[in-house]
């Protein structure tokens, strides 16, 4: 999402002749984008703008500004950390940027925070990376209020973008030559909730992009287990565009700890979810991934090793670990007497990213004999034999290496897997 909003930024900068550089001491305005999942990420924010200070003070005609949702949560407390901070915004006032931008040209200091999103503005164009991946947010905001989570606290509610603005959007980066699609919400599924329309559902939009004409596959991050609904599943399985590929965080493999983060949902449920996906699509060619914290506060030995046997049973293909972080503002960072020492923590999160690894490669494993149509994103040449070895991406989200012409880069081609490592599979060209 943070990436998505800097392409939006950097469109509604160039408006204003700003261009980009990689050098920051030659820049008119520096501005950090930033995120506060993770207290590292925060301090890692504050550690640049106390770097940038110095350019400023080589250059006083520099402008300085933060966003993102760092900004939203510490507001004015900005300017008393750094004094050479010009400009905050939170992540509801993006498209306020070309008037906040004016007012800090003209000397002002600015701290723009509101609580009610801005209106979208499509009159500004979006710089992305050259890429032949385009991320195209759909929903921002969450109403789930997960107790270790901040972002219903820096994003607000959930806020659904118009059903034809991202239709516009993503015809317009198919036009431009991008070939991965994938639409962004911090709970995808929830699309369309807010708009008091019952037509509009992420799977009625899944439908109508894969209506458009042109080379592309589409994905969607990220899902709540619980609003997965069958209609979405049946839509993902109408269309090859659309990439049959669920990223469902799970969290916790453990009912009382589930409880505890306030997720809305049990073991039992989110196993008969990855069923009955697993069940549509009845070749393996689906691919389920998760997200898991290990040391939640007051997690148990053997709470914990409950999220392991999730793993297992759910023959998960790949999860996005992380070790429990304290994030100020949310209910479970006021449980400090239940805090999981730091030593027991980064052992935990060993134990998990082991058993990661060996739902990886069992996942892999599967993948063996079978033709998957990938997306070639690059390539490398060996340096002793020559041979041009092209990267590339599968359906299911895996990474492929397998020896081709370079010219293939930017197509879809089917490759035949013939062996793995842990973290990408192997194979040669079909056609
Ligand atoms: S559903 Fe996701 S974004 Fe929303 S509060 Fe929970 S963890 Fe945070």
């Amino acid at each position: 999402m943070n990436k998505s909003d800097s392409e939006r930024i950097l469109g509604m900068l160039s408006h204003f002749d700003y261009q980009q550089t990689e050098n920051p001491q030659e820049a008119n305005l520096l501005l950090i984008n930033t995120c506060s999942i993770r207290q590292l990420s925060a301090d890692k924010a504050f550690s640049t703008l106390g770097r940038w200070g110095k350019y400023k003070k080589l250059n006083p005609e520099i402008k300085i500004g933060i966003c993102g949702c760092v900004a939203q949560i510490e507001k004015e407390n900005i300017f008393k950390r750094n004094k050479n901070v010009d400009l905050v915004f939170g992540t509801r006032n993006i498209y306020e940027l070309p008037d906040l931008i004016k007012k800090i040209e003209s000397g002002e200091k600015i701290c723009a925070i509101k609580d009610n999103a801005i209106k979208e503005n499509t009159d500004f164009c979006i710089i992305r990376d050259k890429s032949f991946n385009a991320w195209v947010p759909i929903i921002e905001g969450c109403n789930n209020f997960c107790t270790y989570c901040i972002v219903p606290y820096t994003r607000g509610r959930e806020r659904s973008r118009d059903f034809n603005n991202i239709i516009n959007e993503v015809k317009t980066c198919v036009n431009q030559g991008f070939k991965e699609i994938t639409l962004l919400g911090q709970n995808v599924d929830s699309y369309g909730k807010d708009l008091n329309d019952k037509n509009i559902t992420l799977a009625n939009l899944l439908r109508e992009i894969a209506k458009i004409e042109g080379d592309f596959r589409v994905r969607f991050v990220t899902s709540y287990p619980t609003d997965i609904t069958d209609d979405l599943i049946k839509a993902v399985g109408e269309s090859d565009k659309i990439c049959k590929y669920f990223h469902i965080p799970m969290q916790s493999g453990n009912d009382e700890i589930l409880k505890a983060m306030n997720r809305r949902y049990n073991r039992r449920q989110y196993g008969e979810i990855v069923k009955k996906i697993r069940e549509t699509f009845k070749d393996n060619c689906v691919t389920i991934t998760s997200d898991f914290i290990a040391g939640f506060p007051g997690e148990t030995n053997e709470q914990f090793y409950d999220t392991l046997s999730a793993i297992e049973e759910f023959k998960l293909d790949y999860s996005n670990t992380a070790a429990y972080s304290p994030r100020e503002n949310t209910i479970a960072g006021k449980w400090i007497d239940k805090f999981i020492d730091e030593k027991i923590k980064k052992e935990r999160l060993k134990i998990l990213n082991d058993k990661n690894k060996e739902a990886v490669i069992n996942s892999n494993k599967k993948c063996l004999g079978k033709i998957l149509k990938v997306l070639v994103e690059g390539f490398k040449q060996n340096e002793e034999n020559g041979k041009i070895i092209l990267n590339s991406r599968a359906e299911n989200n895996k990474i492929v290496h397998f020896e081709g012409d370079k010219n293939l880069v930017g197509s879809f081609v089917d490759v035949k897997i013939n062996s793995y490592s842990t973290w990408c599979l192997f194979g040669e060209l079909m056609n």
